[in-house]
């Protein structure tokens, strides 16, 4: 009898050891069920939180924002294309034919870099023209590069800032035509426009642009200078004119006594480069 105890003993204590890891076991694929369950509900609850409706309203959401964000829309002005290139010589301008409300201005040389102007233009993204000349813009084209990343221009200055009325055909071929390889090389734009050094040009001075690439010389209707705006003729400036001014220490004042202007007429910039092909 004893016998039969000691070895009922180890068969009791194997097959609870075994009946314990079954229900282990069992626990264990029980729990595969259950995952897989809450893993669907979360799925669910993902996709349910956004409903037909509601992704409606959400895709509009955004679209409200960016509204309000953006700047008002200005209607764009149509330029009346003065087609220089299809004249038999290089046409000099000093005004485009127009009755709307738009005004070009040039600024020459580039002796002062006033850090004040550079923010101005960064704020106004103006299309001006900068007729650059090399004397003035190699010590520093970055200032330059900045307004003309601004949305400027950038036209013909010469390559030494010379008058054009003394010199022959072939020496203002040079002046003209080695500044544009200059102007090339430091910003890495071929100009379009010419503006002549003192606005001194000949019938010479239009032929050596014409074989320089040039579309049009640039002369000026008014000029602005120690901060007031000289007119040539009458009171105020018109629609279609081509204004001069210059980088010089009093630039603010200029900018400024232009901007007054400009408002004063309803006149606004415009780009040369879209109104004369
Ligand atoms: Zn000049």
């Amino acid at each position: 009898m004893k016998l039969v105890i000691y070895l009922l003993i180890p068969v009791i204590v194997i097959s609870s050891a075994l009946l314990s890891y079954n229900s282990l076991f069992s626990t264990k694929m029980n729990s595969q069920p259950e995952l897989k369950k809450i893993n669907t509900l979360l799925g669910e609850s993902k996709i349910s939180v956004i409903s037909d409706e509601e992704m409606s309203i959400t895709a509009s959401m955004p679209r409200i924002s960016i509204t309000k964000e953006e700047a008002p829309i200005i209607p764009k002005i149509v330029p009346d294309i003065f087609k220089a290139s299809e004249k038999p010589n290089t046409p000099f301008l000093i005004s485009l034919e127009t009755k709307k409300p738009v005004i070009f201005l040039g600024i020459d040389d580039g002796l002062v870099k006033n850090p004040e102007a550079l923010e101005f233009f960064k704020k106004h993204k103006w299309p001006v023209t900068l007729f650059l000349n090399q004397m003035y813009f190699k010590e520093n084209p970055g200032y330059f590069k900045t307004i003309l990343d601004s949305g400027a221009n950038l036209g013909n200055h010469t390559n030494t800032h010379l008058n054009l009325l003394k010199l022959s055909y072939e020496q203002q071929k040079r002046e003209i035509c080695d500044a544009q390889n200059v102007y090339k090389d430091s910003f890495g734009i071929t100009p379009k426009f010419f503006r002549p050094p003192y606005g001194n040009y000949n019938d010479n001075t239009l032929k050596a642009a014409k074989s320089c690439g040039i579309t049009a010389v640039i002369g000026w209707k008014a000029r602005v200078d120690e901060g007031k705006v000289w007119y040539q003729v009458g009171d105020k400036l018109n629609a279609g004119e081509i204004i001069l001014m210059h980088f010089r220490p009093q630039i603010m004042d200029d900018l400024k006594a232009f901007e007054a202007e400009i408002n004063r007429q309803k006149l606004t910039v415009e780009d040369l480069n879209e109104w004369v092909k």
